[in-house]
């Protein structure tokens, strides 16, 4: 979003940040324009079960708004994402009995500012899986979303 305030260096960082947004895949989930099952949102996220988990129940705490790199987030968003991400993480563990739920925050896949909710089931961190069917998707929503 362009707006008066914006000025030299920041004009042209904002006007590039508008021009990836076209190209973004959770720009697109964000703005409905491609279907996401939804675990949670509010103004500011949107919650959604990632499409390839590592294991199950790995869901993604995305920001509503554009960003690729977390620590340029404005502090109050910044906070408010990882509350959001401490509530679905709790959920998460009730739903699947897990050891924790971890949380990585990287952005290179996607750089769209998300906080990966990772389940570990035992004390290791596995992190790759296999793409999930809309089905076992729909399951692990309604899942977390009984545990919140
Ligand atoms: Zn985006």
């Amino acid at each position: 979003m362009l707006t008066g305030k914006l000025c030299g260096r920041s004009f042209i960082r904002g006007f590039l940040i508008e021009m990836e947004n076209k190209d973004c895949v959770f720009c697109k989930i964000v703005n409905k324009k491609i279907p996401a099952e939804v675990i949670y949102e509010d103004d500011k996220c949107l919650v959604i079960p990632d499409k390839f988990p590592a294991t199950k129940g790995q869901s993604l705490v995305i920001t509503k708004k554009h960003e690729d790199y977390i620590m340029n987030l404005d502090s109050k968003v910044y906070q408010h994402i990882f509350n959001v991400a401490r509530k679905i993480s709790l959920a998460i563990d009730k739903a699947f009995d897990t050891e924790r739920t971890c949380i990585v925050v990287e952005g290179f896949e996607v750089p769209h500012v998300h906080i990966r909710l990772h389940p570990a089931y035992e004390k290791r961190l596995l992190t790759s899986g296999f793409e999930e069917g809309i089905i076992e998707l729909k399951k692990v929503v309604n899942k977390i979303k009984e545990n919140l």
